[in-house]
């Protein structure tokens, strides 16, 4: 069937975060989506100041229910990403079953947006609701290092640590999990990646049993805000177009991001990057997706 994706992510009016990185990827890269905004604020929450509304699960089941009666609930592809309320991921929960009913083979890929580099920045009843009921529905689990280590209560310390925490995934439901960027210890220039499957990807049954592979990536000395939203929906549409090739779909998907990091980089100077994060600053350093275009496509 044509890739059909629905994407429930946050929308932010100016710059790039949310669907706002994931819809244009994935249309230059020929899927079709449809999103849904699991908020819409002025621009991302690393401004000094933000503006705007959250929807709720209420809201969410009224969306899920006009597309259903109009069958247009048939998408090949779910893809969630930031979800701030527990009400909102029980309505999420109850979308992907209603989806699958449709299409028994939807691959949901999942990025359980829980925090960064140490903290949680959702409450911890989501925490606990992403592992309870959300894992087991994903197809494709996409955490950080500290989003994985939340999710299995354990460090990750080691590449070793790292392939455990995906078995543990594993078992409880998603075929795939990349685990996105880790910082090693001894390792304070690199970012690793580890990325795991098991189980057949594609519908002929072809790449049967495990593969796993790491790859290493050379850290820019700043924080970049929707990397991992571009991620994701880059990682879907490269394993849409590479089934059964797990590395390959990486590889595209980190070539893209880097491409728009290094394109980011050169526009906002490298002194902006160290700068104190004023609003100006913040805009200066939004990814500058639709510049790299033709990297995208063609990582
Ligand atoms: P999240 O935003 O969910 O924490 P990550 O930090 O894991 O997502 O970022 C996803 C991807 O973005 C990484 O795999 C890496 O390729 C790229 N990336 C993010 N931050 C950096 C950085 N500082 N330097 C180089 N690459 C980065
Ligand atoms: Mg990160
Ligand atoms: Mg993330």
């Amino acid at each position: 069937p044509l890739p059909r994706v629905l994407s429930v992510q946050s929308h932010v009016v100016h710059g790039y975060v949310g669907n706002k990185c994931a819809v244009f990827p994935l249309q230059v890269l020929g899927l079709e989506v449809d999103p849904i905004h699991s908020v819409q604020f002025s621009n991302h929450t690393g401004y000094p100041l933000f503006k705007g509304a959250v929807f709720d699960g209420e809201q969410l089941r009224a969306l899920a229910a006009g597309l259903e009666a109009n069958k247009l609930l048939n998408h090949t592809h779910l893809l969630t990403g930031y979800i701030g309320s527990l009400s909102l991921l029980e309505a999420i929960a109850d979308l992907c079953a209603a989806m699958k009913a449709h299409s028994p083979h939807l691959t949901y890929v999942c990025d359980p947006v829980l925090g960064d580099e140490g903290r949680l920045y959702v409450a911890r009843e989501l925490a606990d609701a992403y592992a309870a009921t959300i894992v087991p529905l994903a197809s494709v689990l996409v955490p950080n290092q500290f989003e994985a280590e939340t999710l299995t209560g354990g460090s990750i310390g080691s590449l070793a640590e790292a392939l455990e925490a995906c078995d543990k995934l594993h078992a409880r439901g998603p075929h795939t999990v990349v685990i996105t960027s880790m910082s090693l210890p001894g390792e304070p220039d690199t970012i690793t990646l580890v990325a795991s499957t098991r189980q057949p990807q594609d519908a002929a049954g072809r790449l049967g049993g495990a593969q796993a592979m790491c790859m290493r990536i050379d850290r820019i000395r700043a924080y970049f805000t929707g990397t991992g939203d571009l991620f994701a929906a880059l990682l879907l549409a490269w394993m849409h177009h590479h089934p059964g090739d797990l590395a390959l779909a990486v590889e595209k998907a980190v070539g893209g991001l880097q491409a728009v990091l290094a394109e980011t980089v050169r526009h906002c100077g490298a002194a902006t990057l160290a700068a104190e994060r004023t609003a100006e600053v913040c805009a200066l350093r939004e990814l500058r997706l639709i510049q790299c275009q033709g990297q995208l496509q063609d990582p």
